[in-house]
């Protein structure tokens, strides 16, 4: 691919992406058939409740995908136009970090408590480029900065224990953004926080992104946070996407009923010490996902059709789409 081929195409492209686990019968899917796209700069977030597999789905951008769950063939993910499921492991080793960036909910279990803080970014960027100690160091202070740690110089010097854990996210998203890769991954970067520091997070992710013109694929249960952050969002449920739009289509016209209950479930000032609506049940393991729609079983709105049969994707905008039967028969749930 020539590189003005290269700039016009989006930086992220996934088409079909099937991952699946061994089980007692064959492979299981777990992720099934999912697309969706990033362009450069943008924040898309991918929402849906615990065992939905959109965590599994980040890990696969990656090539992280743990043993023994593989990646289907017919899968394609294509990075700046070049499909890097078929890259050499050595190549994917230089994507990593250095133009895909990853970082997770608990930033403890990613840090080395015996080394200070301020090394473990001079080494990950020296690992990725042949920059002296001296400039790295460098680098690694312009990004503590860059992400709102005080007193930077000092903290560079201070062991993961030393920090609260709002500063060692911010740590975390420094290391991830050391290396100016295109595309940062945050898997529920904000779960382990309280609400004030969240929200602190959350508007690190937003200005750095804005500021170093980085895409970010926030992976997360809560629609608050996609409020914080995302230009647009994608739903999963069972291991598919269910809705998916702009982040103004998502919060003011949702059209899935599950996207719809994921929204009544944000905790709202008004709402302080009401309860919430939940959506009731679980999502249901993969292998017994149910036939037809995979969320009839918890759908206030089910019908004859929606047992028998899977919904397509049902344009309602131009970004707007949704896997629906109402949609598809014109009607609202
Ligand atoms: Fe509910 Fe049927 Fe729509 Fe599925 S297809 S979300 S079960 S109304």
């Amino acid at each position: 691919m020539t590189s003005a081929a290269k700039a016009d195409a989006p930086l992220l492209e996934v088409a079909n992406l099937t991952i699946s686990f061994p089980g007692d019968v064959g492979l299981v899917p777990v992720v099934e058939g999912i697309g969706f796209s990033i362009a450069r700069g943008e924040t898309l977030a991918i929402v849906g409740e615990s065992g939905s597999g959109k965590s599994l789905s980040a890990l696969a951008l990656m090539r992280l995908v743990p043993r023994p769950g593989r990646i289907a063939p017919e899968s394609r993910v294509r990075f700046e136009g070049e499909d890097i499921l078929g890259l050499p492991v050595p190549a994917m080793r230089a994507v990593r970090g250095a133009k895909i960036a990853m970082i997770f909910q608990e930033p403890m279990t990613s840090l080395n408590p015996v080394v200070t803080v301020g090394a473990q970014v001079v080494e990950a960027i020296t690992l990725h480029e042949s920059l002296s100690r001296q400039e790295a160091r460098a680098r690694a202070l312009e990004m503590f900065k860059l992400v709102g740690i005080p007193d930077a110089d000092k903290r560079l010097d201070v062991y993961p224990h030393q920090l609260s854990g709002g500063l060692k996210q911010r740590v975390m998203i420094a290391m991830a953004l050391a290396m100016r890769p295109k595309l940062l991954l945050a898997d529920e970067p904000t779960t382990a926080l309280d609400a004030t520091i969240r929200a602190q997070i959350l508007a690190v992710i937003r200005d750095v992104a804005a500021r170093t013109g980085t895409a970010v694929l926030i992976i997360t249960h809560d629609f608050g946070v996609v409020n914080e952050v995302a230009d647009r969002v994608a739903v999963m449920y069972a291991g598919q996407i269910v809705e998916e739009g702009t982040r103004h289509e998502m919060l003011r016209h949702p059209k899935h009923p599950y996207t719809q209950g994921l929204l009544r479930s944000i905790p709202r000032p008004e709402a302080r010490g009401g309860k919430l609506e939940e959506i009731k049940g679980v999502v249901p393991r993969p292998g017994q996902w149910p036939k037809g729609c995979r969320f009839h079983t918890r759908c206030a709105f089910a019908y004859d059709r929606c047992v028998a049969e899977a919904p397509r994707r049902t344009a309602v905008t131009a970004t707007q789409g949704v896997w629906c039967h109402f949609a598809e028969e014109g009607r609202s749930p």
